[in-house]
């Protein structure tokens, strides 16, 4: 990483409310920075600066670690023209990510050391945050025959995955989550039965049926991830749900964890946040009679978005624990991707640069579970104690919060190559307002370089 081996002036980010909970830390505080690490947090106005130290005035913001993203769609190698490791970036830093982990689903897939090590290489030398890559969990992620997994372990992926496929064979994700076990990685399963329905546009229900559209039900998830919870009982695997969207899939990972199965999960920023009328184009109201925004593809992504009451399980499954953390599925696509028919549109949105605000802002979940969820959750899952915290030693990657800033999401101003988001024009809060890796400032929502100081 280019940014992380600069050196930077000692500094003090004064006032701020530090919230770090991999330290039960929630408090007003300075953190101060030496070189590239944390050094320690201090009580407000107690430290003295030095010639040649920086002071950033935190007063009335929240400071908080680094995110950390578990699911990141990088599309390189293969579809640069949607997203590339400088502009996933440029997305990650806007939204206060310091860390992002690259889903494998590239051109060609990551289901090899070699093809890793080449993108591993070109983010060092291109991304500004700390990319982890994820391995495939078959080869070409054709669901036939298991990658190398032991390999790919090897060349430092976090974890596997086929995302945006399911592994169908119960037999190779038996097999996957057995090698997972051993090597202590999870086994990410995209969680979606193609044996129930294998052509579907949005959720299955009434918004799908005033819109002619097919829909894709509830059980479809479900009914995979009750068996990779069985699956991951018997092999002691290590399983990690991403993008749960069903208050079924909530109650099945609930029991799951009660009976001791080693199963994590993450839900996304839209999910929590929005609902299929969504689709209906005019930023969830629904509309007497249908209209020019209906069917807006921008609005498409698997899994699709869900009702009311999946929303509400989610918020609770958040609240208790039994989602572990808040994972973007960053997915970015090219305008002719999405200007298109609603069966032809890709799926997916971008989500770095708007997760914050969807999660505190859209769904009201309180922000100290937010920040927890984007940071000591993914860490954990990740089992690496040295991103999503501010303990002293750790890199000195930080967020700064503006929890009363308003923005309105533009084109214009997103860091994504892609702008496929169905929050264009709409105005949301709060905002990360700066943003560290290794002690470097690499975003500031001000033109001035160091916000507030
Ligand atoms: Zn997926």
């Amino acid at each position: 990483m280019t940014n992380v081996q600069k050196q930077t002036n000692p500094m003090v980010i004064r006032n701020g409310r530090v919230v770090d909970s991999s330290q039960g830390f929630d408090a007003t505080a300075d953190v101060v920075v030496i070189g590239n690490a944390v050094v320690s947090i201090e009580s407000p106005g107690t430290t003295t600066l030095s010639d040649g130290w920086t002071e950033f005035d935190a007063g009335g913001k929240i400071v908080a670690p680094g995110f950390v993203d578990l699911h990141t769609h990088l599309r390189t190698p293969g579809q640069e023209w949607k997203e590339e490791p400088k502009t996933a970036s440029d997305a990650a830093v806007r939204g206060g990510f310091t860390t992002i982990c690259a889903m494998p689903n590239t051109y060609p897939a990551q289901d090899n050391a070699s093809v890793v090590n080449a993108l591993m290489q070109l983010c060092e030398a291109e991304s500004s945050v700390r990319v982890r890559p994820i391995g495939a969990i078959t080869k070409s992620r054709e669901g036939q025959e298991l990658a190398p997994m032991r390999e790919l372990a090897d060349a430092g992926v976090v974890g596997f995955s086929d995302d945006g496929d399911p592994v169908m064979s119960p037999h190779l994700m038996r097999q996957a989550l057995a090698y997972s076990a051993d090597l202590g990685l999870p086994t990410i399963n995209h969680a979606e039965d193609r044996g129930l329905v294998s052509e579907w546009d949005m959720n299955e229900g009434a918004v799908a049926t005033r819109l002619g559209l097919r829909g894709l039900p509830n059980s479809a998830e479900s009914v995979m991830i009750a068996r990779d919870v069985i699956l991951a009982k018997i092999t002691n695997g290590r399983l990690h749900v991403p993008h749960v969207s069903t208050a079924e899939s909530v109650e099945i990972i609930r029991r799951a964890k009660s009976e001791g199965v080693n199963v994590t999960a993450e839900v996304t920023p839209h999910h929590l946040a929005i609902t299929e009328e969504w689709v209906y184009g005019e930023f969830g109201e629904v509309p007497a009679v249908l209209n020019e925004h209906a069917y807006d593809t921008n609005a498409k992504m698997a899994p699709p978005l869900r009702t009311e009451t999946d929303q509400q399980a989610l918020i609770d499954g958040l609240t208790d624990g039994t989602i572990d953390t808040i994972a973007t599925d960053h997915a970015p696509h090219a305008d002719t991707d999405k200007v298109c028919t609603f069966t032809e549109a890709a799926n997916g949105i971008i989500g770095l640069e708007t997760a914050l605000s969807l999660c505190v802002g859209v769904a009201n979940v309180d922000i100290a579970r937010v920040i927890d969820g984007l940071t000591v959750g993914p860490s954990s899952i990740l089992n690496d104690a040295s991103v999503g915290t501010l303990r002293p030693g750790t890199p000195a990657d930080i967020t700064i919060i503006d929890p009363d800033r308003e923005w309105q999401v533009s084109s214009h101003k997103l860091g994504s190559k892609s702008h496929n988001t169905p929050l264009l024009n709409y105005t949301v809060k709060p905002k990360v307002i700066a943003t560290f890796v290794g002690g470097v400032q690499v975003w500031a929502a001000d033109k001035n370089g160091m916000a507030y100081v």
